[in-house]
C-alpha cells in the first residue's frame, strides 16, 4: 500500500472554512475510537464550530467518565454538515450506519486514522500508520493550529494513547509517545485517571467471562487459542458480545507468538480478533479475512459457522507464526 501525504494543510483549511462538522468513529468502539472523537469535537467546540459526534455502538459505559461522552449520539437521522471527519476508522463500512449517512450528508469527508491496512477513502487524508493511536494524529493536528488546551481537550487524547498502547507496552511506543504524554498531561489530562477507568477496570462480569472461557483454551504450537459462545455470554449476565480484553491477556503467553480469540456472534457470524508478538504480522491475516488493524492487533468478520471460521483462520495464523522473525530474540 502507498503511503499518501498527510494533508494537514488542507484539513486544516477545510474545517476553517466550516461551520458544521460531524465526526464519526468504528463501530465497537474503543478508548481510542471516542478519545479521538471527543478530542476533536471538544476543540472544534472552542473553535466555534457545531459539532456532532456520532457512533453505531454509543459510549461503552467504561468511557462514559470522558468530558462529554454524553453527547455522543447513536443515529443519524436528519442533518448536513460541512465536514465530517471519521476517526480510527480504516475503511468506510467500519463507520457503519452513521458513517454511510454523513457521507451521504456532507461535503467534506477528511480520513484521520493510523491503521496500516486504511483504505484511504474519503477527501482528506490525516492518515499517519506510525502513530501509535488516532489521538497521537489528533495532538499533532491541534499541535499545528496551536489551540488553547484544556483538560477536556487532553483527556479523551490521553485516555487514547494509554489504550491503544496499552499504557505504553506495545513495541511501536517511542521516546515521542512519551513525549506526546507528557504534554498531554500539562494540558490537564491525568495519566492515572486515563490508566484506572481503562486498563485498570474490569466488571465483575467480565472477570465471568474469564472464569467461563479460560477452562477451554487452547495452546497449539505458537499459536493460544479461545472461544466465545452466545451462551458464554448468556451464563455470565453480559449483553454484549465482547472478549473483555482476553486476547491481549492471551498474547502474554510465553509459549505462543499468536493470540486468537473467536467470538461466535450469531450461527453465522464469528469475530476473530487477532494479537501477535513484536516481528508478527496479523495485520496481513485480517486483511484476507476481509478485516483490518494493525500488525500487532486486528481483527476481522468471519459469516459463517464457528467451524467454518476456525478452519479458514488457523491456517492463516500458523503461516504467519511460521513467516515472523521476532526482531528480539
Ligand atoms: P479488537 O480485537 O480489539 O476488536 O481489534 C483490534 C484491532 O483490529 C483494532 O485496531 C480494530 O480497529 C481492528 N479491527 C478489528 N476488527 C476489524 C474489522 O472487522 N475490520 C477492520 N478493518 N479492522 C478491524
Ligand atoms: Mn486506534
Amino acid at each position: 500500500m502507498t503511503e499518501k501525504l498527510i494533508e494537514w494543510e488542507k484539513a486544516t483549511q477545510a474545517i476553517n472554512a466550516a461551520q458544521s462538522i460531524l465526526i464519526v468513529t468504528h463501530i465497537s468502539p474503543d478508548g481510542d475510537a471516542i478519545g479521538s472523537a471527543l478530542g476533536l469535537a471538544n476543540a472544534l467546540k472552542q473553535m466555534g464550530k457545531t459539532v456532532t459526534v456520532a457512533d453505531d455502538d454509543g459510549v461503552p459505559d467504561f468511557l462514559k467518565f470522558l468530558p462529554h461522552a454524553d453527547t455522543v449520539v447513536q443515529y443519524l437521522k436528519k442533518g448536513s454538515w460541512d465536514v465530517m471527519i471519521s476517526t480510527d476508522a480504516s475503511d468506510d463500512e467500519r463507520t457503519g450506519e452513521v458513517g454511510i449517512y454523513g457521507r451521504a450528508h456532507s461535503k467534506t469527508v477528511i480520513n484521520l486514522d493510523h491503521h496500516v491496512t486504511n483504505t484511504y477513502f474519503g477527501d482528506i487524508y490525516l492518515v499517519v500508520p506510525s502513530a501509535v493511536s488516532a489521538t497521537e494524529i489528533v495532538f499533532d493536528w491541534w499541535e499545528t493550529i496551536g489551540i488553547d488546551w484544556n483538560h477536556d481537550i487532553a483527556m479523551p487524547l490521553l485516555t487514547g494513547l494509554v489504550t491503544d498502547t496499552l499504557g505504553f507496552r506495545i513495541s511501536s511506543v517511542t521516546a515521542r509517545t512519551l513525549e506526546v504524554a507528557q504534554s498531554l498531561m500539562r494540558y490537564g489530562g491525568s495519566l492515572a485517571e486515563a490508566m484506572a477507568r481503562t486498563l485498570e477496570s474490569k466488571s465483575w462480569k467480565e472477570v465471568a467471562l474469564w472464569k467461563q472461557v479460560l477452562p477451554s483454551a487452547v495452546l497449539r504450537g505458537q499459536i493460544v487459542e479461545a472461544v466465545i459462545t452466545p451462551d458464554d455470554i448468556a451464563a455470565v449476565g453480559l449483553t454484549e458480545m465482547g472478549d473483555a480484553g482476553l486476547v491481549s491477556f492471551l498474547r502474554k503467553v510465553d509459549e505462543a507468538v499468536i493470540a486468537v480469540v473467536f467470538k461466535q456472534h450469531s450461527e453465522r457470524e464469528v469475530i476473530v480478533s487477532l494479537r501477535s508478538k513484536q516481528g508478527y504480522d496479523v495485520a496481513e491475516v485480517a486483511l484476507a479475512l476481509g478485516g483490518g488493524g494493525h500488525a500487532q492487533a486486528s481483527g476481522a468478520t468471519i459469516f459463517g459457522t464457528l467451524d467454518d471460521a476456525r478452519a479458514k483462520v488457523l491456517p492463516l495464523l500458523e503461516a504467519a507464526a511460521e513467516k515472523g522473525k521476532p526482531e528480539i530474540a
